[in-house]
């Protein structure tokens, strides 16, 4: 009795500042390989190496690593529309998320681990921006960004 104000927990007070610009410095398949590649940059920064498929067509894609940015280079060319597949340059499993389809086109996503923060979810549409970072790790989740997801472009 009393003892109420106990209940209010100071600690978790603390304020966080959003970032504005997400970097992604390492991202994994789901076997855990390295996605980030050595030697191609985009701006300055690591870019994410997967392979691209294509009605019978492969080549590497180098995706911008920047949140906001999508100056992605592709070594096949693929029309604006299509679907693609994404696969592990190293494993080659498929980079394919079956759970998720693109909350604005309806394709197919693909899914990239960041360990230790949460999971890229991107759309397999050529032209489709529609991309989510979704976090997961507890420090970031206090940021809630549209719910725990960061919208970004690719
Ligand atoms: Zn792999
Ligand atoms: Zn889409």
């Amino acid at each position: 009795m009393g003892k109420r104000l106990n209940d209010v927990d100071l600690a978790n007070t603390t304020l966080f500042h959003p970032p504005q610009i997400v970097d992604i410095q390492n991202a994994h398949c789901a076997n855990g390989c390295n996605l980030m590649s050595e030697n191609v940059k985009i701006n300055g920064l690591k870019a994410i190496a997967v392979k691209i498929l294509w009605k019978g067509k492969e080549g590497m894609i180098y995706l911008d690593p920047e949140f906001g940015s999508y100056e992605n280079i592709s070594e096949i060319e693929v029309p604006k529309g299509e679907v693609v597949d994404f696969v592990c340059p190293h494993c080659g499993i498929s980079l394919r998320h079956e759970k998720d389809l693109c909350r604005s086109c309806s394709a197919p996503t693909f899914a990239m681990e960041l360990p230790g923060e949460g999971q890229i979810i991107g759309c397999l549409r050529k032209g489709c921006f529609e991309h989510t970072l979704k976090i997961e790790s507890f420090e970031s989740m206090q940021l809630r960004m549209e719910e725990n997801f960061i919208r970004m472009i690719m």
